[in-house]
């Protein structure tokens, strides 16, 4: 049994204009210690798969099909109440975006001590002990403890977030783009970060980053989605050497390398599309330049390519 196992998972939005279906029929598995990427560009689903797994979607959001097994139960049939008991000690977030989503009126400390004393029931005392090892696991000095979010830079408030992510010692981490808006050297040593912590604590990883090249020097395994589809998934080394999905292929030239600059080097060509209104046939048919009459008028299913490695497209797989 995985320790987690995605299955069929549909979360629908509804807005004014009509249904949103962000994440539609996403199955995946995660081991214990392993770490996989769920990549893609913008409004791809990835987000709202990662909040669906800990119940944390705005208001409009709905989970309206599928399974979430975490360790044998069902977190998809639980309400709020019943999922708090699973979130931070079970599974755990980092957002991205660390100057928004610490409290800048708050000491570092107070704010990593509150998740536990809240959360894992410690008393003030243990909560901040806790507290400064966390935050030298993270490789920050612990007498920074009762400074503010203001006197750390940019990758400092990341690695508090992440200690923060750790405080009640979940066994899956997700971190939503943890190194978006991070400078290239900034960025590598918070992959390195998540990279010791995997190891040293055993943690399972759900990383969620559009970027491929990021996926490649943290993960075991990837889910490319697209349009809230995973259009290919497998290992590192099939996704970024062998990648089948048209769309897949185009990311991994975007993206070619973690140590070169973080933007675009190729961009592809047109615009996710319109999720109340998708496309006939394949989503990504409008932006793919294989596409056929086929592809206009049928979706293709996940097709087996190898063992492990998986692609929904119309000219792949047997
Ligand atoms: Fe392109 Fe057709 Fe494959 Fe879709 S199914 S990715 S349109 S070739």
């Amino acid at each position: 049994m995985s320790l987690l196992e995605i299955k069929n998972l549909k979360t629908y939005f509804e807005t004014k204009d009509g249904v949103v279906k962000a994440v539609d029929d996403v199955s995946f598995t995660l081991e214990e210690g392993e770490a996989i990427g769920l990549v893609g560009e913008s409004g791809c689903g990835k987000t709202t798969t990662a909040l669906s797994i800990i119940n944390l979607l705005p208001q409009e959001g709905r989970v309206v099909g599928g399974e979430i097994n975490y360790n044998g139960k069902n977190l998809a049939e639980l309400d709020q109440n019943k999922i708090r008991r699973y979130r931070w000690n079970d599974i755990s977030i980092a957002f991205q975006g660390a100057m928004n989503a610490l409290n800048p009126v708050k000491k570092i400390g107070e704010q990593i001590t509150e998740v536990m004393m809240y959360h894992n029931g410690l008393d003030y005392k243990s909560a901040r002990k806790k507290a400064k090892e966390l935050l030298e696991l993270v490789e920050i000095d612990s007498a920074r403890i009762d400074q503010y979010p203001h006197e750390f830079s940019g990758g400092m408030k990341q690695r508090v977030m992440i200690a923060m992510a750790l405080a009640c010692d979940p066994k899956v981490l997700i971190g939503d783009e943890p190194t978006t808006a991070l400078d290239v050297m900034v960025q590598a040593q918070i992959l390195e970060l998540l990279e010791k912590l995997r190891k040293e604590l055993g943690m399972s990883v759900i990383l969620i980053t559009h970027d491929l090249s990021v996926m490649a020097e943290t993960c075991d395994k990837a889910a490319v989605m697209y349009a809230g589809k995973i259009v290919e998934t497998g290992s590192v080394e099939n996704i970024i050497n062998n990648s089948s999905h048209p769309y897949t292929q185009k990311l991994v030239k975007a993206f070619p390398d973690i140590h070169g600059k973080k933007e675009m080097t190729e961009s592809i060509p047109g615009t996710p599309p319109d999720l109340i209104t998708p496309p006939s046939g394949c989503y990504f048919h409008p932006r793919c330049e294989h596409a056929t009459e086929e592809c206009r008028v049928s979706a293709p299913p996940l097709r087996k390519m190898a063992e492990n490695h998986y692609v929904a497209c119309h000219l792949k797989g047997v």
